[in-house]
This record gives C-alpha cells, sequence and structure tokens, in this order.
C-alpha cells in the first residue's frame, strides 16, 4: 500500500476519543453505549475502506477523518431516535399501503388496545368463565364469523404462512389446479409455484395466461387432485382477450367431485368501495357466498389491521388446518390479536365507522377537495422560502393504493410539487430521506412530488421544518 493511504488510515481518530466525546456531548444519555460503539465502528469501518479503495491522492482527500466530520456523522445516525433503527418516517409518497414502509397504519382504537393489553397481564390463553385454560384464537373467531358470514376462522402471522398452511393441510403429496395466470409473484418473496412445492403439494397448471375456461379445470381433474385454487392476482391486470373461471363456477366444479376450493384474495377487502368511485376488489363475504371452501387474506393491506393471515371457511375444513402442528410454528402474538380485534369491532360498528376510523379505508377514500386544501396549507406553510432554492406548486396527480391492492385504480389526489433550483432532483429526495424523521415523496421528472393522500394534518408542520431545513 502507498505509504499515504497508510499515513491516513493511521490518523483516523481512535474509538475512544470519539466515544469519551459522544459521552460529553450528552450523545450517551438517549443511546445505549454498545449502540453509539457499533455506529461508530461502522462509520470508521466505511472511512477505512473509502481509504484502502481510493485511487488519486486527492480521493484520498476527500475522505473527511477528522474528529468534527465524524463526529457529526455520528450525531446524524445517533440523534434522531437514540440510534435506534426503526423510526418513523413520513410517507409522502401517496402509496397507502407501502409494503416497504410498513402498510397499514392502525386506528387509534387499535393502538390502544394495543397498549392495553401488553402493558398488562391479559386472558390470552385463560378462559375467565371457566377459570381453565382457554384458546387465544377464540378472541378473534365469534368477530370475523359474524362480520364476514364464515362458518369458521383462524388467523396466523400473515398471508403467505396462511396459504403455505392451507395448502400443506388439505394438499401435501397430491395436486393442486391453478390457473397459468394466476401464477403470480406478490413482491420478491412470495410466488406461488414456489409456496406450493414449499408446502409439498403438486401444482397442475391449466388453461394460459391469458385465458382460462371451467373444461380446463375439468379436465385436469384427477384421482390425485385434492384442491382447486383461485390466486388473486393482487399486483396486476390481465387486460385485453381474457376469460377466467369465476369461484361460483370453480366451486360448483370442486363439488360434484368433492374436491375443496380455495382462494388467496391476497387484500382482503370487507367494504364495498364503488360508492367512492373506485372498482371493487373481491370481498371476502362474496367469495365465502360463492362458494370457496377457504379464503385467505392479510390483515394489513385493505382490511387496514395488523400484519397477519386470516383464513376464513367450511368449518370442517379450517378444522383441519387448525390442527396441523406447523399451524403452531405461524401462531399470532396477543398484539395481533389486540389490534386485530380493535379493528374488526370498528367494521363490526358500521361500514361508516369504518371508513372514519381506520387510516387505510380514510385514505383510499379521501375527497380530493380535501387534499387540495391539505395542499394548500402546507404551501402556506413554506410560502417564506420559496423563492430559495426551489419553485413550489400544487399539482393534481393520482396516487396508487399499493400492497397488491386495486393495481389499476388511480386515485385522482393533490400533490406539492417541489422544483429544486440549482440541484438535482436526486439529491433533493435524499435530502429529505436523510432529514430527521426522514420525508419520503416521489420523483416525477425533475420534481420532488408530497402527495397529500397519506400525509396527516399533524405531520403537515413537520413537512414545512423539513422544507425550511433543506432548501434554505
Ligand atoms: C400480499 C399477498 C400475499 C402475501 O401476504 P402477506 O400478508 O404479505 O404474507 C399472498 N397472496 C396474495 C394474492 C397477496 O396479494
Amino acid at each position: 500500500m502507498e505509504s499515504s493511504k497508510e499515513d491516513y488510515l493511521r490518523s483516523i481518530p481512535s474509538v475512544d476519543e470519539l466515544l469519551s466525546i459522544a459521552s460529553r456531548e450528552g450523545l450517551l444519555d438517549s443511546c445505549p453505549r454498545r449502540v453509539a460503539l457499533e455506529a461508530l465502528r461502522s462509520i470508521l469501518g466505511r472511512k477505512r475502506d473509502e481509504i484502502i479503495d481510493s485511487r488519486a491522492e486527492e480521493g484520498l482527500r476527500a475522505i473527511d477523518i477528522s474528529i468534527a466530520g465524524i463526529m457529526g456523522e455520528l450525531r446524524a445516525k445517533l440523534l434522531p431516535s437514540g440510534g435506534k433503527s426503526l423510526r418513523r418516517v413520513i410517507n409522502a409518497t401517496g402509496v397507502v399501503l407501502h409494503t416497504n414502509l410498513g402498510r397499514a397504519v392502525l386506528a387509534k382504537q387499535a393502538l390502544d388496545n394495543i397498549a392495553l393489553i401488553a402493558s398488562g397481564y391479559s386472558n390470552l390463553e385463560f378462559n375467565l368463565d371457566s377459570g381453565s385454560r382457554g384458546d387465544r384464537y377464540s378472541h378473534l373467531q365469534a368477530i370475523l364469523k359474524s362480520i364476514t358470514g364464515a362458518e369458521s376462522a383462524l388467523v396466523v402471522n400473515n398471508n403467505a404462512g396462511a396459504v403455505l398452511l392451507c395448502l400443506e393441510t388439505l394438499a401435501r403429496g397430491k395436486e393442486v389446479v391453478v390457473s397459468r395466470g394466476e401464477l403470480i409473484e406478490i413482491g420478491a418473496s412470495f410466488r406461488i409455484p414456489d409456496i406450493m412445492r414449499k408446502s409439498g403439494v403438486l401444482l397442475r397448471e391449466v388453461g394460459t395466461t391469458n385465458k382460462t375456461r371451467l373444461a380446463d379445470y375439468a379436465e385436469a381433474i384427477g384421482p390425485q387432485t385434492a384442491l382447486l385454487l383461485k390466486v388473486h392476482p393482487s399486483n396486476y391486470r390481465i387486460v385485453g382477450f381474457t376469460s377466467e373461471v369465476s369461484i361460483e363456477e370453480l366451486a360448483a366444479l370442486g363439488g360434484k367431485g368433492g374436491i375443496p376450493t380455495m382462494m388467496d384474495l391476497g387484500s382482503g377487502c370487507l367494504v364495498d368501495l364503488r360508492p367512492y368511485g373506485i372498482a371493487q376488489e373481491p370481498t371476502a363475504q362474496a367469495t365465502l357466498r360463492a362458494g370457496a371452501g377457504l379464503v385467505t387474506f392479510s390483515g394489513d393491506k385493505l382490511l387496514g389491521g395488523p400484519q397477519a393471515g386470516i383464513i376464513l371457511g367450511k368449518g370442517e375444513l379450517v378444522a383441519r388446518v387448525a390442527k396441523n402442528p406447523l399451524h403452531r410454528a405461524l401462531r399470532i402474538d396477543k398484539f395481533t390479536i389486540a389490534a386485530l380485534e380493535a379493528t374488526l369491532h370498528l367494521y363490526a360498528a358500521g361500514e361508516e365507522l369504518a371508513f372514519e376510523e381506520i387510516p387505510t379505508l380514510r385514505m383510499i377514500t379521501a375527497p380530493l377537495e380535501g387534499l387540495r386544501k391539505k395542499a394548500r396549507r402546507l404551501l402556506r406553510k413554506i410560502e417564506g422560502i420559496e423563492a430559495l432554492k426551489a419553485r413550489f406548486a400544487i399539482i393534481k396527480d393520482s396516487s396508487a393504493v399499493g400492497g397488491g391492492a386495486l393495481p389499476a385504480a388511480e386515485l385522482p389526489t393533490f400533490a406539492l410539487a417541489i422544483e429544486p433550483i440549482g440541484q438535482a432532483v436526486d439529491s433533493l429526495e435524499a435530502r429529505f430521506r436523510l432529514h430527521d424523521p426522514p420525508v419520503l415523496g416521489r420523483i416525477q421528472k425533475d420534481r420532488l412530488l408530497f402527495d397529500m393522500r397519506t400525509v396527516a394534518d399533524e405531520e403537515l408542520e413537520i413537512i414545512a421544518r423539513a422544507c425550511r431545513a433543506v432548501l434554505s
């Protein structure tokens, strides 16, 4: 190695020295010493790598190894959240169910119930009437049955787990018939063919990508067939010359041969969205009425609750699924039960309350005029800094629901558009992202958009503060 690199490496300040400065500054008051130490090691490790990889002399000199520089980076890492990795962010992307940003925001009633149940003991698995051991699933069964009309219900860790568990229970070592148009991928980690292989079932593909007919299913049914599966192609649409078999037709076909039908609904909408001008997702209720033996969906997509995989269906089938030892490995915790039960209570109290109190439904159905007003309020808060480094405008655009729900739905919305002056939009986006708290928008050509659909009223002031910090 060249001697200048060695000199440079040797002049990196020591961990002890930096840590004692951090301690004097009070940085360790809100952050455990070990966490600060790890943060510091990672900063210094990166500096070392940069020095070793640097090519020319000026590349070397661009690497800041001053005490002030390193302390600045450490402060930026530790101050926002006491060094915690999981942080609150402002979602101004307009994507209501953003899987990378935690999907559904919980209703206040759900949060209050988590706090109540988790801050003390509970009757999680204790029957208060008889004084004997109870069942954690009992808390959700009655309400799920009452809202959806299902004969029986079970809740597991997430929908991928629900699909795996149902397939494994009903069809291990046997064949499951699925349309080629429904062999979907949801994110990189959930692909129907993979989950089928993992659950030990044999995939029997029928039809073509764009067209599958009832006769295709009928021809595929044989002595090895254990299940007919339909998958809601959540995150995409096949349009044009297409045909698919409805769950009614499929359930009727299966019924003749005594073969159960299962539908993976993905989002699991429980309400009618049409009055809000949004194309309807199939609801759990309608899918059950159509004769599906089992229906599975997520708790944290359109339902607007905690992460969970909800399984509804015929009593005999759900009972078999519940007895599978794999079920124990996918069991839900008390936070999920508390949050889900409180969310379901909002549905039980009537759709109107659900649309008012469940943030996911409220955001999806937010009236356009309200979004425009919100954008105006934000603009008024930041008008003073207008001329400096950016041009602001309120624009009409459209937001996406996300989370694999309603992929074709374009929800008209209003956004604050920031066009930076003298810097690239990418670096503007990065500065908002690195702000505390991070403010995440979406880039459209050379403007950064903050979509009002996913921004709460209380967050406008935070965004305004970020604009002042980033732009002035
Ligand atoms: C989202 C989705 C899943 C996975 O659900 P998770 O709750 O994320 O595990 C499975 N199937 C479909 C059709 C989906 O849309």
